[in-house]
């Protein structure tokens, strides 16, 4: 399938910010997986289902009355009509996402809707297992890292420039800890494909990458 790029990686890699520039330029569908899993945890934590309630979490995920609507600047998203893309980004949730995504149970039921996005005329799929698991026919899967270092920093001067007063080192460590969940679970761990690109972006600015994913796919 060419007209398909997916890209995977930890979080803080600048994937989200890339995957959004590349659908913008190429006029494609974007399929953020993380998001799903965030709004499965999120809608776990209000139901207090618990989060390792696989059976629970299963059927909420095939049920998750979820939509993603463009707004013009960015992309709601709509969890049962309601508006809760600014719940989505902390701590808690992205601890819990990343829980939650450990049940085989929970991947399973979200596959077919990850697998829907997939729609003319084209989609850059973001994920920890896109190019692995959910797209492995695509052709262009690229694999975006940088050092854990690197991405508490950019996650420290997100929430800075928002006006949180958070520690540089408390990040670090939630970051390793969500690293280490999401590399050595049983099911779909983080891992490159084996035909992905390995792309650093440690050094990088946010085009240079955009630049070289661009120039792999010959668009
Ligand atoms: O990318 P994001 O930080 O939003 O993802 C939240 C969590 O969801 C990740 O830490 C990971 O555990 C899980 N996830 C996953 N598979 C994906 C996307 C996200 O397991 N394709």
């Amino acid at each position: 399938v060419s007209n398909l790029i997916t890209i995977d990686g930890p979080s803080g890699s600048g994937k989200g910010t890339v995957c959004h520039i590349l659908a913008k330029k190429l006029q494609w569908h974007l399929l953020d997986s993380g998001a799903l899993y965030r709004i499965l945890a999120y809608a776990a934590l209000q139901k207090n289902i618990l989060l390792n309630d696989s059976k629970k979490l299963a059927d909420l995920a095939l049920t998750l009355d979820v939509s993603f609507v463009s707004n013009g600047t960015g992309v709601d998203t709509l969890l049962a009509g309601k508006n809760i893309g600014d719940k989505l980004r902390t701590e808690i949730v992205g601890t819990a996402a990343s829980e939650v995504a450990s049940i085989e149970l929970v991947r399973s039921a979200l596959l077919a809707r990850q697998k829907a996005f997939l729609q003319k005329p084209g989609l850059i799929a973001d994920g920890r297992d896109m190019g692995t698991v959910v797209f492995p026919e695509a052709k262009v899967k690229i694999f975006l890292d940088a050092s854990a270092e690197e991405r508490a920093q950019r996650r420290f001067n997100q929430l800075q420039d928002k006006g949180f007063n958070v520690s540089i080192a408390q990040i670090l460590s939630e970051i390793k800890e969500r690293d280490y969940r999401d590399r050595n679970r049983a099911i779909a761990p983080l891992q490159p494909a084996d035909d992905a690109f390995v792309i650093d972006s440690t050094e990088l600015t946010i085009n240079e990458v955009v630049e070289q994913i661009l120039t792999l796919t010959e668009l």
